[in-house]
């Protein structure tokens, strides 16, 4: 017997209940973007109807009130991911972050023929921004290369760390295997080395509970909108000692003590990191998401999200001609997969028309697409919402296209 209702559940999510092609909604798309409960609605709803004022600069009672609730959230945030609040610097999400360390961490720290060690399996946001500084510094970026079943090969992480490097990027899930990564040991193995470490949570927060503390890495990145909370909301998790040290990414209004032709003063991290009008009613509705997803429970969530994939993996197994994209034992929900003489975006379109949202494509993640040979591929990814019945229904699906371009 499950803890929670999940039925209950699942009807916390308006959009669910619409059809599409005239078919009811089977949403397989959170790796993407989540749904929303109505709790994170209702919150920026509210914020807009009764407390709507920027934050920090005005003494009147809305100002205030905008100020302790976007405060709020980061306090809530802060919580849920087991770090302290000063440490947290809220922004629009994951690739924002990772240019802030890029950027501001890592540029002036980098001399040329530094090596940067970034995984395989990475989502180009945590590719590109090294690119760009490896070009400004010249550094070197160099992949870490993975096994066939898709994992980290932690043998090729020791011969790199042991051959010397300044930094390591890596994500905590991979957002077309599933791979969970030990981050932790990983980080441990980078830290022995000198080696600075910046994970990737964006597909991590959302499935399972994540002490940041716990994983020792330099940085800690998320996006709110996989977190159910609304789009151009994330965050970027810190040592303090290395916000202390950091010169701002971006200047202007909320980032400064004093400003003077002559020169200007900054704020304390986390504002330092924060210029101009953040998304205040965006990380309402996250700090709404985060306290929704605490009530339910992060560990329960997994373990629901667990049985789905057990399901979604016995389910896929019985269908001829699909190819399942990488194996890793320890997996998140999310399945990548081919279908012989189905193209991937033939196969998601024709899935489309029976209501069945799946991804295809190659998932901002061209260097894992070139080390399977691949150009693209269907991701379905679930979340608690989900139910077996809608696997099923994707199973049902697959199984007509396939009728249908034979
Ligand atoms: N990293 C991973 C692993 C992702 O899955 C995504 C989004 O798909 C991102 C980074 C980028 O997140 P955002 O577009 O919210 O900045």
């Amino acid at each position: 017997m499950s803890e929670v209702d999940w039925g209950r559940v699942r009807a916390d999510f308006p959009l669910l209940e619409r059809k599409v092609h005239g078919k009811p909604l089977v949403y397989l798309d959170s790796a993407n973007t989540a749904q929303k409960p109505a709790a994170v609605i209702e919150a920026v709803d509210a914020f807009y109807r009764r407390h709507n004022a920027n934050v920090s600069r005005a003494v009147h009672a809305l100002g205030t009130e905008a100020t302790e609730a976007y405060e709020g959230a980061r306090g809530r945030l802060a919580r849920f991911l087991n770090v302290a609040a000063q440490d947290l610097v809220l922004c629009s999400g994951t690739t924002f972050a990772i240019n802030l360390v890029a950027w501001s961490f890592a540029q002036p720290r980098l001399a040329a023929g530094d090596r940067i060690l970034v995984s395989r399996m990475e989502h180009h946001a945590n590719i590109v921004p090294w690119q760009l500084v490896a070009e400004r510094t010249g550094a070197q970026v160099v992949p870490l290369e993975i096994t066939p079943q898709g994992e980290i090969d932690l043998d090729a992480l020791d011969r790199e760390l042991a051959r010397g490097a300044r930094l390591l990027a890596v994500t905590h899930v991979s957002n077309v295997l599933g791979t969970i990564n030990p981050v932790r040991e990983i980080c441990q193995r980078a830290r022995r080395h000198g080696v600075f470490t910046v994970v990737d949570g964006s597909q991590a927060v959302p499935h399972q509970p994540v002490d940041v503390g716990a994983i020792g890495c330099d940085f800690y990145a998320f996006t709110g909108h996989k977190l159910c909370g609304p789009t151009g909301t994330g965050g970027l998790w810190g040592r303090r000692e290395h916000w202390q040290s950091m010169p701002p990414f971006l200047g202007g209004g909320e980032m400064i003590r004093e400003v003077r032709f002559e020169g200007t003063t900054f704020n304390d991290p986390p504002h330092r990191f924060e210029a101009g009008t953040p998304n205040i009613a965006g990380f309402v509705g996250l700090g709404a998401a985060v306290d929704y997803l605490s009530a339910i429970g992060m560990q329960a969530i997994a373990r629901r999200e667990r049985e789905l994939l057990e399901h979604a993996l016995a389910r896929l197994a019985e269908v001829p001609g699909l190819r399942l994209i990488g194996n890793p034992p320890a997996r998140a929900a999310i399945l990548s997969f081919l279908v012989e003489g189905a193209h991937a975006h033939d196969l998601a379109t024709l899935l489309d028309l029976e209501g069945i949202a799946v991804r295809s494509g190659h998932h901002c993640a061209h260097p894992l697409m070139q080390f399977y040979g691949v150009p693209a591929t269907c991701r379905a990814s679930l979340a608690f919402w989900n139910t077996e019945a809608e696997i099923d229904a994707l199973v049902d699906g697959i199984g007509k296209v396939r009728r249908q371009l034979a």
